[in-house]
């Protein structure tokens, strides 16, 4: 009998199959439930699907809509968020967060991130509210808060709203507040990746403030309200029955696989220092107070793309979330912000690698995993 060896273990970055498999009747049977209804737009799922969502996050208001940028994108939107206006926003994170300000004809102000936490500096925010200052939009990323304890104290001083960036941060908490509850209204996604994921793109807007989640959802349907009577030129934001058939099945679940995310970092973090690595690998911090929920588990690694390659050799899928600034984009050339000095920013995109964190990943992945880094550094060295 051949022996299996480390090389026989492959690590996918993300099995969403390993997640399916025990839900898979649960999950055909609600598409079966939807396709018997023949409603595919909004309906008595979504509605049901929001209510379980406001009530687990903890907001009186949870609108659904299509994705986590059309939830940016109608929150700025029910702001007035556009020409003339300005967004402050780190310069790391998911295109969208910056896409969406200059969409509607505003100009975001990027600011660089905490080395450490890869979040927004809350210093940073502080120095770059002006008058034109529409909203400050911090992003909680890989499923750590933003420290909303400055920022939010930023954002009194200036009377300026927060919009939380929540996309990649269900159920993240900071100081015993859920991620999504702490500014305005937080957006968050479920593009299949992000903790809670849906068969296909969907997201959804929380606020505490009964008028403006009145004002998204006249946003969400082209501003109409009774239907061919618009008052504001919205969009179609629409979430789709299916979608929340399938986002309601998995809900319950969701305690389980962030526990078993954060395990997993848990392990990573002794299988790290076990083999020595401690100082030269950096690995990502929950900061006491924070609860991660670790989206992502990114590493800070020197000779990161050789790294990316060995690991690649060695059947480990890995990713760079993210490889390019928004103060490095071409087309955020002419924003006047990105001339801007962003050492961690640009150090985070220079050497920052996300490793396999789903929930489903066994041990001997895990060691595979680190060994494999293990291997590089002393070969290399
Ligand atoms: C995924 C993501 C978005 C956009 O969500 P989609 O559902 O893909 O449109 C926005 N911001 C961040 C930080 C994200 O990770």
């Amino acid at each position: 009998m051949p022996t299996r060896s480390a090389s026989d273990v492959v690590v996918p970055l993300l099995d969403l199959s390993a997640q399916y498999r025990p839900i898979r009747e649960d999950i055909l049977g609600a598409i079966t439930r939807v396709c018997d209804s023949q409603r595919f737009i909004m309906g008595a799922e979504v509605e049901a699907l929001e209510r379980e969502l406001a009530a687990r996050i903890g907001v009186a208001h949870a609108i659904a809509v299509s994705s986590g940028t059309d939830a940016l994108l109608a929150a700025l939107m029910a702001l007035g968020v556009g020409p003339g206006t300005e967004v402050i926003t780190p310069t790391f994170s998911f295109f969208a967060t910056a896409g969406c300000v200059c969409r509607l004809g505003a100009t975001p102000i990027f600011v660089d991130i905490d080395p450490v936490t890869f979040n927004a500096d809350p210093s940073a925010i502080a120095r770059a509210v002006t008058r034109r200052t529409r909203a400050i939009l911090p992003v909680h990323l890989y499923g750590l808060c933003a420290d909303m304890g400055a920022i939010l104290a930023t954002a009194a001083e200036a009377g300026v709203p927060v919009i939380e960036d929540a996309a990649q941060a269900i159920d993240a908490g900071h100081r015993g507040r859920a991620a999504g509850t702490m500014g305005l209204m937080g957006c968050f996604s479920f593009f299949p990746s992000k903790n809670l994921g849906a068969f296909g793109d969907g997201g959804l807007i929380t606020t505490q403030d009964a008028s403006l989640a009145a004002e998204l959802r006249l946003l969400r349907n082209h501003g109409a309200e009774p239907k061919y009577f618009h008052s504001r030129i919205g969009g179609n934001f629409r979430l789709d029955a299916l979608q929340a058939a399938v986002l309601r099945v998995k809900l319950p679940h969701l305690d389980g696989w962030t526990e078993a995310r954060r395990r997993n970092a848990d392990r990573y973090r002794v299988l790290f220092a076990e083999s020595g690595l401690g100082s030269t690998v950096g690995l990502p911090s929950e900061p006491a107070g924070f609860r991660h929920i670790y989206n992502q588990f990114v590493i800070l690694t020197p000779r990161r793309d050789d790294l990316r390659a060995h690991l690649s050799r060695r059947q480990i899928q890995t990713e760079i979330y993210y490889p390019v600034p928004f103060h490095r984009q071409v087309c955020f050339a002419t924003v006047p912000s990105a001339v801007g000095s962003f050492p961690h920013a640009d150090r985070a995109a220079d050497t920052s690698l996300a490793l396999p964190i789903y929930g489903e990943l066994t041990d001997a992945q895990q060691r595979h995993v680190v060994a494999s880094i293990a291997e590089f550094y002393a070969v290399t060295a």
